[in-house]
């Protein structure tokens, strides 16, 4: 880095990860420590102890891989959504860091930084973004200064579900990826199943989402007998499909032609072959930046905290406390 350059903590939930961009707005490697529990789901407390242990290791790495702070004029945290006592760690490895580097620090929206740093990488101008991730599933899109949620799950986040039903099925976590990999595989080898005939609820209520009934319905499947790889297959084109039947929705009302994938699930081949078929049908695009954009991480924070930095100025202390609750929308968009 020469000059300009901002670091990014991310830490709302289970990803500890600390990137950086350039002065031209180049986004570096994260460097990331995930916690992964022992049983059952993420405890708030736990994951932050486990981020508070990983943060000073973390900073030498980034520091070891060649960033100099003299170069860094800013630390960019995550100021919410997420878990507090996660978002606290955060929001406290960036206060030191920038009372120690004598910088000012910029608390960014997690969301919005998925979309900006999407943007960038597959060089979308005005898209409408799926975010799926583990603990939000958001259909979004930037209208009068805002990015507005015109979707959403009304439960639990469609990555969550994924990764309960793997654990279920005594599946580690991160359930998605395993999921994808028993879904291909059974599939593979059923080429001609009828999706009829493992069928669950396709919950898609007017323009949002939700998972817990096809997540009760799925495990149901397989208390009957139905192989494993069928209900994850069955589960997946479910769930995606009802994401990309509101995508497409949001896309025919606002009129935009640009799909942005955003979050861990976005990972899914399943998941983006969808999205380009049906952005192909519009006569639109659809942009998938790579994995290690689309899960949480340190650089996609760097990225929004410089177009913050630049276009409305750092955050002052009194005003840095986290906010757990944080929404897409109450985030003014002050850049183009
Ligand atoms: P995030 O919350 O954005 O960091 O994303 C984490 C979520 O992405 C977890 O729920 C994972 O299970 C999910 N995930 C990661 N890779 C895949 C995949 N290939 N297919 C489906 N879900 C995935
Ligand atoms: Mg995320």
């Amino acid at each position: 880095m020469a000059g300009g350059g901002i670091l990014g903590i991310e830490s709302t939930a289970h990803t500890l990860s600390i990137g950086s961009v350039n002065g031209k707005g180049e986004p570096t490697p994260s460097h990331s420590a995930f916690f992964r529990p022992d049983e059952g789901g993420i405890h708030p407390r736990e994951a932050a102890d486990h981020h508070a242990r990983k943060a000073g290791g973390l900073v030498k790495q980034i520091l070891e891989s060649g960033i100099d702070p003299t170069d860094v004029d800013a630390i960019a945290f995550s100021q919410g959504p997420g878990l507090g006592p996660c978002l606290r760690v955060g929001a406290s490895v960036a206060r030191a860091l920038g009372s120690k580097w004598k910088v000012p620090i910029v608390g960014v929206n997690h969301c919005v930084a998925h979309i900006e740093i999407g943007r960038q990488q597959c060089g979308m101008d005005d898209p409408v973004l799926l975010y799926v991730s583990g603990g939000n599933t958001q259909v979004i899109a930037r209208m009068a200064g805002r990015y507005r949620v015109l979707g959403e799950t009304l439960d639990i986040g469609i990555g969550n579900m994924l990764d309960k039903f793997a654990r279920e099925h005594d599946l580690p976590f991160p359930g998605g990826p395993k999921i994808e990999k028993l879904a291909n595989e059974w599939h593979s080898e059923n080429l001609s199943a009828d999706l009829d005939d493992y069928a669950l609820p396709y919950a898609v209520h007017g323009m949002d989402l939700a998972f817990s009934g096809i997540f009760t319905a799925a495990c149901r499947l397989t208390q009957r007998g139905v192989p494993l790889g069928a209900a994850c297959w069955s589960l997946q084109e479910h769930s995606f499909a009802a994401c990309i039947e509101v995508a497409e929705r949001a896309m025919a009302h606002t009129g935009k032609n640009e799909l942005l994938f955003g979050g861990g699930v976005a990972c899914n081949q399943r998941i983006k072959e969808m999205g380009k078929i049906m952005t192909q049908e519009r006569g639109g695009e659809c942009g998938v930046p790579h994995p290690q954009f689309c899960v949480d991480n340190g650089s996609m924070i760097a990225t929004l905290g410089r177009l913050q930095l630049l276009n409305s100025g750092p955050t002052p202390l009194l005003s840095s406390a986290v906010n757990q609750g944080l929404r897409t929308d109450e985030t003014d968009i002050t850049w183009l």
